[in-house]
């Protein structure tokens, strides 16, 4: 099979208007529909009604995120978001023959196959333009429309849609996952070709920028932990004199917290010498001298703690064990008395269980906040499935 890479055929402009009336064309479509017959109560909605209802109730993120958070605080996202198998199968030639031709960057990028059965057209990769707000998925939806109307489609055609964080849902302009439904619905009335968006990573509404949990502290997380329920999580709150998160998602973090389902890292990349930094004040008010030998065993001492830092996992409890089992004293002899050994060893313990809280409570916000953003595609995704299956699938790559 021939395999084309395409450049540009048209000017942007022509795209741009070419874009604008088919976005215009579906719209008037789906604001026909949802004027028109839905009103008489008899007739039951068709499909491209319900994707519109759909649509609108996704264009209001503060609504659509009540929803997924409703989800988190049952489900323990891991229902299935990955492509059919076959379709897995074709995004990984794909992605292995635009690697081998443009070898793309790692970060978000796009690209599109035109599989037609005597050829493939393959173009991209296209890169966002943050400073312009343009997005990567907003340029591979032009050009694939810029390619459409530039050939005679036959119906038997498909469109691949790759994108490395899945189409945003939350934005000042329409969304592109909402914008790419609506153009693969267009693509399908227009030329009855069957669209495909596929991507490596579920990036929810906003993705990285996602702030819902992120003021979640240890000290907050371990509130939640040691509350039984909502109101005595109120009153520790209260008692700690922390601002207390809303209830909704008190019940996903406490869903979050159960036994054995937070086990982190702290690995070798992280450099400890600041973390420790405050075990200095023993000597503070010691002679020149011991100051120096102190600063020698200090030195010695931040080399051997990288034992402390390992691939390997452990829960909370089971980090701070590492800490109390760490031999400290024998890096501490010459220059420290009784007290001031034992005010090293409190300090030491002091930092270290620092540490593994601030590494606690960040993996808390990182899980939590890649959690709502794999089910929030989920929920997307299971929402238009049915309304959508003739013309559309969207879905993760596996790609091991
Ligand atoms: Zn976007």
């Amino acid at each position: 099979m021939e395999r084309l890479m395409l450049s540009r055929k048209r000017p942007l402009l022509e795209v741009e208007t070419n874009m604008a009336a088919l976005h215009r064309r579906a719209k008037m479509s789906n604001s026909q529909v949802r004027t028109g017959e839905v009103a008489g109560e008899s007739k039951p909605m068709t499909d491209s009604q319900r994707l519109c209802q759909q649509i609108s109730s996704w264009a209001d993120p503060k609504f659509s995120l009540k929803r997924v958070v409703e989800h988190l605080k049952f489900k323990h996202a891991s229902e299935v978001i990955d492509l059919d198998q076959s379709i897995n199968n074709k995004y990984l030639e794909f992605h292995r023959d635009i690697s081998e031709e443009c070898s793309p960057e790692e970060k978000q990028h796009s690209w599109a196959v035109l599989e037609k059965p005597e050829e493939v057209v393959m173009h991209g990769p296209y890169y966002p333009d943050y400073a312009e707000d343009v997005h990567s998925e907003e340029i591979v939806v032009q050009k694939t429309q810029e390619l459409l109307q530039s050939e005679l489609v036959s119906d038997d055609w498909k469109v691949y849609i790759f994108t490395v964080n899945s189409p945003c849902l939350m934005r000042n302009t329409e969304p592109c996952m909402l914008n790419m439904v609506e153009m693969s619905q267009a693509w399908w009335r227009e030329f009855g070709v069957k669209t495909f968006i596929g991507f490596k990573r579920c990036w929810g509404f906003k993705g990285t920028k996602e702030n819902l949990f992120q003021d979640l502290s240890y000290g907050q997380v371990d509130c939640v932990d040691h509350a039984g329920d909502y109101t005595s999580y109120l009153e520790l709150a209260k008692k700690t004199n922390l601002t207390p998160i809303c209830e909704s998602i008190y019940a996903v973090v406490k869903n979050f917290l159960r036994p054995g389902n937070v086990i982190f890292t702290i690995t070798k990349e992280q450099d400890l010498k600041p973390h420790f930094k405050r075990m200095s004040s023993v000597y503070e008010l010691e002679t020149e001298m011991k100051k120096e030998v102190f600063k020698q065993e200090m030195k010695q001492f931040n080399e051997a703690a990288q034992l402390l830092l390992t691939e390997r996992g452990g829960s909370f409890e089971d980090h701070l064990q590492r800490g109390r089992s760490f031999p400290l004293q024998q890096h501490f002899r010459k220059a420290s008395s009784n007290s001031s050994q034992e005010q090293v060893q409190r300090l030491f313990q002091e930092c270290w269980r620092q540490l593994v809280q601030d590494k606690y409570a960040e993996l808390v916000r990182e899980k939590l906040t890649e959690d709502l953003n794999r089910r929030t595609v989920q929920l997307f995704a299971e929402d238009i499935a049915e309304l959508t299956k003739e013309y559309l699938q969207i879905g993760r790559i596996q790609f091991s």
